[in-house]
């Protein structure tokens, strides 16, 4: 599933190609990813302005907001009109703009787009964004001091820290050498000051890769211009069994939170 740096490349990628452009003919191909009459009613709207909020793409109409989820497998491609594009079995929204195509590919089909008249209202329980200058070290100590949650869980809950998912949780808990089971009250305050430096560092070195592609299956992440590089240079994430990096020790797969966990049983601190 995309989490900030391929949100956030992909935010990025739209920027670059359809900002300023006019909704001139909507075709949807799945009822589930987009409202019909919702449709319509960006017809003849320009796209004023593409951010990121967690891992939600936000298209800044006229008067109202395009939220997008890319859930699973949520994909966007640009196709100037010079370029004769067919379309394929797992494209579910056809935008046809002043200047090209753009389409929503969605292999899953958990995809979403909800027009709103602001995503402010929608997005509201939505944590802080780990790249703002607001998330600190003290930010996080404060944050840790009010749960007793496990800290997988604690990371992935997006009403807490927006935009991580499982990749760059467990990248930032090697990084930091804290064990995916520890209770988020015990962990020592070096610790989180470890922590809160680590995730900021995985997520900027994930966003200057254009995030991670893995695996060759179509519904893979995939940026507006290809694939990403990060996952060339992954720690622990896709490694179970291989070395540990710094201790040698195989490195271990297992269920934590509900969702498969690689870790280093010596280097990661147990709190
Ligand atoms: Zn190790």
């Amino acid at each position: 599933m995309p989490e900030l740096p391929e949100v956030q490349t992909i935010v990025n990628g739209l920027n670059q190609t359809i900002c300023h452009q006019t909704i001139q003919k909507i075709d949807v191909f799945n009822k589930k990813t987009l409202d019909s009459q919702e449709a319509k009613s960006l017809l003849n709207k320009t796209i004023h302005s593409i951010i990121r909020k967690g891992k939600y793409i936000i298209l800044g109409l006229e008067d109202c907001d395009l939220v997008i989820h890319l859930r699973m497998t949520g994909q966007f491609f640009y196709f100037p009109y010079t370029h004769n594009y067919e379309l394929g079995p797992y494209d579910r929204v056809a935008f046809s703009l002043s200047e090209g195509l753009l389409i929503f590919r969605d292999v899953r089909r958990f995809g979403t787009m909800k027009l709103c008249l602001s995503h402010k209202e929608l997005l509201k329980k939505l944590g802080i964004d780990p790249l703002s200058s607001a998330f600190t070290s003290d930010y996080l100590i404060n944050l840790f001091s009010h749960s007793k949650t496990g800290i997988k869980s604690f990371l992935l809950a997006q009403d807490k820290i927006a935009g991580l998912g499982n990749i760059y949780v467990d990248e930032a808990l090697f990084l930091s050498r804290i064990h995916p089971e520890s209770r988020v009250s015990n962990i020592a305050v070096e610790s989180i000051r470890g922590l809160q430096e680590a995730i900021v560092v995985v997520l900027q070195k994930g966003l200057e890769a254009k995030g991670t592609s893995i695996g060759n299956g179509l519904g893979n992440y995939q940026h507006v211009n290809g694939r990403g590089k990060n996952q060339q240079t992954l720690l622990v994430y896709g490694r179970s069994k291989q070395d540990c990096i710094v201790c040698n020790t195989d490195l271990v797969k297992t269920k934590i939170a509900g969702r498969g966990t690689t870790f280093c049983s010596s280097c990661q601190i147990l709190y």
